[in-house]
């Protein structure tokens, strides 16, 4: 597969040296330049393929033989050890529940594969590769997990001090070896920045070997498109074609999505569910894209105020805003909204939601008409978010046995300011 720069359309490297550099030279998000589709014969078949042999397929279709079938067969299989199930609502609406990895969320899918597609790329490279990671809460945990103890793997997570749960912090801050848990005076942009400067610096870049491993990296934006095909397949009825609600903030998420439709999974319509950081849905409403200072939410991985992977989901829609709305809604939710979104599928449904699940619920809600086939993202698992919930519901909180082992240990961070020099100055002496 070829990707081009979503800044300079010139650019063309291989999957490969996408997922190594993660971030173009011109400072663009790399982009395929051209998306492979699947005949619409494979769709009429798909209902009786797992999820692993799903997934297989739709990595080898993309990446059209750039790592040996049984190299990349063995990543899949080695990434997707935990199952995408759908669970019915009603007859019409599905939950898709990307919480059974090991840090109960959805980033283990892209965190996994993109550690094991890395250890694969570097299996023959003495250097040690340096990755930055810069989190508003559960991608830090899960990409920790994926790379740890991977050898020639070091892990800097950089993370907004006082705006991740305590459970949060604790999957961030307790894991020992190859990880190291950087607690920044600022906000998760403030993070970001700090990590887009890091791979600028031509200093820094001279002395390390650094790579990304945020939403912006092809290799863990790809594998999140396996799901959505899981979810088609295991619809009791492929007509008519579902609507996908995702749960939005850096638009990864969304983004893979846009990418199984263009790869010919059969979509109605996808609805970008936001908290109350609401820059899609305003751009989709007025065609101007103004970035904002990030507000804090009770669904803080959606707490972002410029998501990263805009330029990448303009780049799908040929930067036209009509055809982005022919295909796209989104709406924003408050935390009042989200809370009331929580008791009413309870309610209604005998369920508990994450809150960043119920925000798509309520989008999804919203949307609904009667003939449409609905398909949440639940992105997390509820009992990461105990404080949000009343005792009635806590009660019917199950809480899984992992996310005990998650929280072991004792915090273990280096606080520092969201200064680049002194950023720098870290990465320079560790
Ligand atoms: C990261 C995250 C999101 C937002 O996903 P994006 O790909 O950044 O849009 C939603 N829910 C949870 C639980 C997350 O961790």
């Amino acid at each position: 597969m070829r990707l081009s720069s979503t800044i300079n359309p010139g650019v063309s490297v291989s999957f490969c040296e996408a997922v190594d550099r993660g971030i173009a030279d011109d400072g663009g998000l790399f982009m395929p330049a051209s998306i492979p589709a699947f005949p619409p014969g494979f769709f009429n078949g798909i209902g009786s393929l797992s999820f692993q042999e799903i997934s297989f397929l739709v990595a080898q279709r993309l990446l059209e033989h750039e790592i040996p079938a049984d190299a990349l067969r063995r990543i899949v299989e080695d990434s997707l050890t935990f199952p995408a199930p759908l669970h019915t609502l009603d007859d019409r609406t599905f939950v898709l529940e990307l919480f059974h990895g090991p840090t109960l969320a959805f980033k283990d899918f892209g965190a996994r594969f993109m550690a094991r597609t890395l250890a694969y790329l570097h299996r023959h490279d003495p250097r040690e590769t340096t990755i930055l990671v810069a989190t508003s809460g559960d991608t830090g945990s899960a990409v920790a997990h994926g790379f740890h103890n991977v050898e020639g793997m070091t892990v800097v997570l950089l993370y907004p001090s006082g705006r991740v749960s305590t459970i949060q912090e604790l999957q961030l801050t307790t894991l020992e070896g190859n990880v190291t848990a950087l607690e920044i005076e600022g906000t998760f942009d403030d993070c970001q920045r700090l990590v887009k400067q890091a791979f600028a610096d031509r200093e820094l870049s001279s002395r390390k070997k650094f790579t990304s491993a945020n939403s912006i990296n092809v290799g863990r934006l790809l594998p999140q498109a396996f799901y959505y095909f899981n979810a088609f397949a295991r619809l009791p009825a492929r007509e008519p074609p579902p609507v996908f609600c995702v749960p939005s903030g850096n638009l990864g998420n969304l983004t893979a999505g846009l990418i199984a439709w263009k790869m010919g999974l059969p979509v109605e319509r996808f609805i970008a569910a936001t908290n109350v950081n609401d820059v899609l849905p305003r751009f989709l409403e007025t065609g101007s894209y103004v970035p904002v200072q990030a507000v804090a939410t009770i669904s803080n991985a959606m707490d972002v105020g410029d998501p990263s992977n805009f330029p990448r989901i303009l780049a799908l829609f040929g930067g036209s805003l009509p055809a982005m709305r022919r295909m796209l809604s989104s709406s924003s939710w408050s935390d009042d909204e989200t809370r009331k979104a929580i008791l009413e599928v309870f309610q209604r449904h005998g369920y508990v939601m994450d809150p960043h699940g119920a925000v798509a619920y309520a989008a999804l809600r919203r949307y609904a008409r009667g003939t449409s086939t609905g398909i949440i993202l639940e992105t997390a698992h509820p009992s990461k978010f105990p404080d949000v919930y009343d005792t009635m519901l806590k009660e019917n909180l199950e809480v899984p046995e992992r996310l005990q082992a998650l929280i072991q240990g004792t915090k273990r961070s280096v606080r520092l300011s969201g200064k680049f020099e002194d950023f720098k100055a870290f990465l320079m002496s560790s």
